[in-house]
């Protein structure tokens, strides 16, 4: 274990005598599990992409792990922990930021769909860490509609703003501000920054930093527009996989959607669409190879950031501590399934990247394999900040995971559940184990016909090619994950 030199985060002896006596009186009052040489309270940096999936990330490998540029993000995960299964418990933009909030799942947490907004008045992880003696900031997009809580500064863009030239939103600013000729994810981290230029140095402070990639249209900094420049990027194996239900699947949001919306959108990554050919099989493939690399192109400049803000905790000699995570709010699918976009439970989408660096208290090179959830977050930030814990947070605490002390008693199934129902993307409920999962679709409007479930073993079909549901052999397990599903329902609260 590393020893903490005080001296190294403030040059004031003064402020070094308040952090100890806060220190102290934490120790008191907090539940933490912290020894003395812990007692250290750690500085959160909190970055969030939006969309940027675990196969966009270099360092989980995959098809793409050559071509996709995440040099920084790769180190930071071999400079501390890459958890590779992290899923999230509703797969959209707005109730995932929500349950990363509150530890909540969206039933409780009123969160549900993408036109809820969170309760400004309810309990979330930065009012606690801002009760405990955090100074608390979030930079970037926000989305959940409400004005933000429990921050002492924001700075943030409404809905889903621009890629170029975003309006930026500063509390108590009525008037929004734009940066001429600046791109949004450069513009959230100078702002970021300069935020933590100006914080007290004698406080632990937790940043949110959030961008706005990698969401569509996948638009980038003109600097990487030669990025991929006469690449034939992998094909997924289920990009020419027939959707609907004739092909054993819900409809989805095919690639032929997306080509509809590339051809005709000039604002759309490096612009529109050009196809060669009236064939379906070369559209869908020049589509993918289109939208790959915008989405690539877009990650490659969260890239950059990430480094930049590394760069930062260095020349502030801030390294040794602050929590530093990036991270996502969801999976996308990138043409697997021949789906884009995110929202089923089917893995692409259902998972969540994540990596951590704490030099001295999680090891290097560590690849934690537990079952996270995003509710498991806001417990994890109030940990590290050895604050309490509120009861109503759903979540638990995976500290102990990255430091190599997995409880026992840790979980081996989650919940999930979509609430929003089209007849594209039906809602749908389901459990995942460490190797099945089975998922139930009620039907756009409870219609009996559309009813439906599917069956995976993960175990032998990882890329969950084949429903296995109507196969006798696995009717008693079937039959076990139902009765496993509703226990977890009616533990959760959730009565669908
Ligand atoms: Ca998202």
């Amino acid at each position: 274990m590393k020893h903490l030199n005080p001296t190294q985060f403030s040059p004031s002896l003064a402020g070094v005598l308040r952090r100890w006596l806060l220190a102290a009186a934490i120790g008191f009052c907090s539940v933490s599990k912290f020894s003395a040489q812990e007692s250290e309270r750690p500085n959160i940096l909190f970055i969030m992409g939006d969309d940027h999936t675990s196969q966009a990330w270099s360092c989980y490998g995959g098809i793409l792990a050559e071509h996709a540029q995440t040099l920084n993000i790769d180190r930071l995960a071999s400079q501390g922990a890459l958890l590779s299964n992290v899923f999230c418990v509703n797969s959209i933009c707005v109730p995932s930021r929500a349950s990363i909030l509150t530890g909540q799942y969206s039933h409780i947490n009123g969160v549900k769909n993408l036109g809820d907004a969170l309760d400004s008045a309810a309990d979330n992880v930065a009012k606690r860490l801002r009760q405990s003696g955090y100074q608390t900031a979030l930079v970037g997009k926000w989305h959940l509609k409400s004005e933000p809580s429990g921050f002492d500064y924001w700075n943030i863009i409404k809905r889903q703003g621009r890629y170029r030239e975003p309006v930026m939103f500063r509390m108590n600013l009525a008037r929004g501000t734009v940066k001429r000729g600046a791109f949004s994810t450069d513009v959230f981290t100078d702002e970021a920054l300069a935020w933590l230029d100006r914080r007290d140095p004698d406080r632990p402070f937790c940043l949110m930093l959030h961008f706005k990639a990698t969401h569509a249209p996948w638009q980038f900094p003109p600097r990487l527009a030669s990025l991929y420049r006469n690449v034939d990027l992998p094909e997924p194996s289920g990009l020419h996989e027939g959707t609907g239900p004739r092909h054993g699947r819900v409809p989805g949001w095919p690639l032929e959607i997306l080509t509809g919306r590339m051809t005709a959108a000039a604002d759309h990554g490096d612009g529109r669409l050009v196809l060669s050919s009236d064939d379906p099989k070369i559209i869908r493939q020049e589509t993918y190879q289109k939208f790959v690399k915008d989405f690539l192109r877009c990650g490659a400049a969260i890239d950059e950031n990430v480094g930049r803000v590394m760069d930062y905790l260095i020349q502030h000699d801030l390294v040794d501590n602050t929590v530093l995570i990036y991270t996502s709010d969801q999976g996308y699918f990138l043409g697997e399934h021949n789906y884009f976009d995110k929202r089923f439970m089917l893995e692409e989408s259902l998972r969540i990247p994540f990596v951590v660096r704490f030099p001295g208290r999680i090891a290097p090179g560590t690849v934690i394999d537990d079952m996270i959830l995003n509710v498991d977050f806001a417990p994890t930030l109030l940990d590290f900040a050895g604050a309490a814990i509120p009861p109503a947070m759903q979540g638990r605490s995976f500290r102990a995971n990255l430091q190599g002390a997995t409880p026992q008693d840790w979980r081996t199934e989650m919940y999930y559940r979509y609430f929003q129902n089209s007849q594209e993307r039906p809602a749908h409920y389901g459990i995942r184990t460490l190797d099945r999962k089975l998922i139930y679709y009620d039907g756009l409007n409870g219609v009996a016909e559309d009813r439906r479930w599917e069956f995976y073993d993960l175990a032998t079909d990882p890329k969950e090619r084949i429903n296995r549901y109507d196969a006798e052999a696995n009717s008693e397990q079937i039959q076990n994950l139902k009765l496993r599903l509703a226990a977890l329902q009616a533990h959760l609260g959730d009565f669908p």
